[in-house]
């Protein structure tokens, strides 16, 4: 069975096919099906932005199809930058100019006051309108300064959990087992295990 994998993001492609390995499944991008056009993500919540993405490229492609949408939510921040996460500070900034804007509005919060945590909606629907989603977090709470060099995004400046390391610090394999982004994919894996055993959709 084909399942389109609604990113044109090759790195998200290998996670998915590594928590997906042993499911008898062919992995597709947007552009191995020629799917050019990007479904805007105009919701006000992570799940609305999922739903929106797999509904569409799901009804374009006529394919089984898995989006998702996560970002950092800090309490501090009353949950930003949430779904503005990918554009916070500015659609054309790096990761680590995000990051040191991030910093500076925290800077006068004292470490009991910077818990945050990621968040990530998995939304895996059918041509049809049949629609599924699964929800994973990583708690945690912001650093003063960055640290470490995997990992993407806001990773070098989140602490996991009591851990004391910085997301950023852990191997991508390790990341996966702890991340919102895996724990979500690994209740998604169920639900297209099902649908792999033609059972219906739950
Ligand atoms: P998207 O769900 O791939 O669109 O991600 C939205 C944005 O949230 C990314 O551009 C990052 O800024 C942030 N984000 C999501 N997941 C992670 C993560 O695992 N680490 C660090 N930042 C993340």
């Amino acid at each position: 069975m084909k399942l389109l994998i609604a990113t044109h993001n090759r790195g998200k492609l290998r996670e998915y096919q590594e928590i997906f390995r042993d499911l008898d499944l062919e992995l597709l991008t947007l552009d191995d099906v020629g799917i050019t056009r990007d479904v805007e993500e105009t919701g006000a919540t992570f799940e609305e932005n999922a739903r929106l993405k797999a509904d569409a490229y799901a009804r374009a492609s006529g394919l089984l199809t898995l989006a998702d949408d996560s970002g950092l939510e800090v309490d501090a921040l009353g949950g930003e930058p949430g779904v503005f996460s990918k554009r916070y500070a500015g659609e054309e900034k790096t990761d680590a100019e995000r990051n040191a804007y991030l910093l500076e509005k925290l800077r006068a919060v004292p470490p009991e006051q910077r818990a945050a945590r990621f968040r990530c909606v998995i939304a895996i629907a059918d041509a049809r309108g049949n629609m599924l989603t699964t929800e994973g977090t990583c708690e945690g709470e912001i650093a003063f300064a960055p640290r470490g060099t995997n990992g993407f995004g806001y990773d070098p400046i989140f602490i996991v959990g009591d851990s004391g390391k910085h997301l950023a610090e852990f191997p991508s394999k390790e990341k996966n087992k702890i991340s919102h982004r895996g724990r979500a994919a690994e209740k998604a894996r169920a639900i297209v295990q099902n649908r792999l055993n033609k059972k219906e959709w739950s």
